[in-house]
């Protein structure tokens, strides 16, 4: 286990004091958050980052092309300013944490009915097998340790960044001075020798020594985040 110190578990960016962060969504189990999402008065918001929705998200979710929770909040309130007296708000996320600050600060900019999946994807495919309720989810739900995703229903809906075939697994470039997170598929990871570009497969071919002499010095964690933004990635959709 790692522990790390964080002043915020969520980095979203708002001053808690500037609004009332007890005032949260109505939380909802996998059943009722179903119902709600066959409403037509329903809005429903994907509340995670592009390359999360990529591979997954709910039926007729709005799925926010950012990069960063912090960057969503203000883009989400603008789009739907106008629905904030008579729609329902219906939010998810990976585990219900990101739904927690979120729900707060959309019922403190006006919204009126806000509901949030308790638990989050994560609780909602759970309580989806325990219980026999029917799956709304297609595709993958991102998950942050090593797997990269967990399936959840067999639609695959991303494609290969590379050659535009139809994949959803997530992988980082081997190149350890890149790492970048992108999407691959088996035969561009052979061809590539799991590189995300000709470039990081010319580093990977340098001896050990000479690579980690390439290395010094050097951070990668702007490119590890572009998370299939990246320009090398030659496939777009
Ligand atoms: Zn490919
Ligand atoms: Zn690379």
């Amino acid at each position: 286990m790692t522990i790390k110190v964080r002043d915020k578990i969520v980095a979203d960016g708002l001053v808690d004091s500037s609004f009332d962060v007890t005032q949260k969504g109505k939380h909802v189990n996998a059943l009722e958050f179903n119902n709600l999402l066959d409403n037509e008065n329903t809005i429903c918001v994907d509340m995670r980052n592009h390359y999360e929705s990529e591979i997954g998200h709910f039926q007729n979710a709005i799925t926010p092309d950012v990069d960063t929770f912090r960057e969503s909040l203000p883009i989400i309130e603008e789009d739907l300013s106008e629905h904030k007296k008579e729609k329902n708000l219906l939010m998810y996320c990976t585990g219900g944490i990101r739904c927690e600050k979120a729900s707060a600060y959309f019922k403190h900019k006006g919204f009126q009915n806000v509901y949030q999946l308790e638990g989050g994807i994560i609780e909602y495919a759970r309580q989806v097998k325990t219980l026999g309720i029917e799956n709304k989810f297609i595709g993958k739900n991102f998950v942050f340790d090593e797997r990269r995703g967990e399936r959840i229903s067999d639609e695959v809906i991303a494609q290969c960044h590379q050659c535009g075939a139809p994949c959803d697994t997530h992988v980082n470039c081997i190149n350890e001075a890149c790492h970048l997170l992108f999407i691959q598929c088996k035969a561009c990871q052979e061809k590539m020798d799991q590189c995300c570009s000709t470039d990081c497969q010319e580093i990977l071919a340098l001896p050990l020594e000479q690579q980690r002499e390439l290395r010094k010095g050097t951070h990668n964690s702007n490119k590890i985040f572009k998370k299939g933004r990246s320009e090398v990635l030659k496939f777009k959709q």
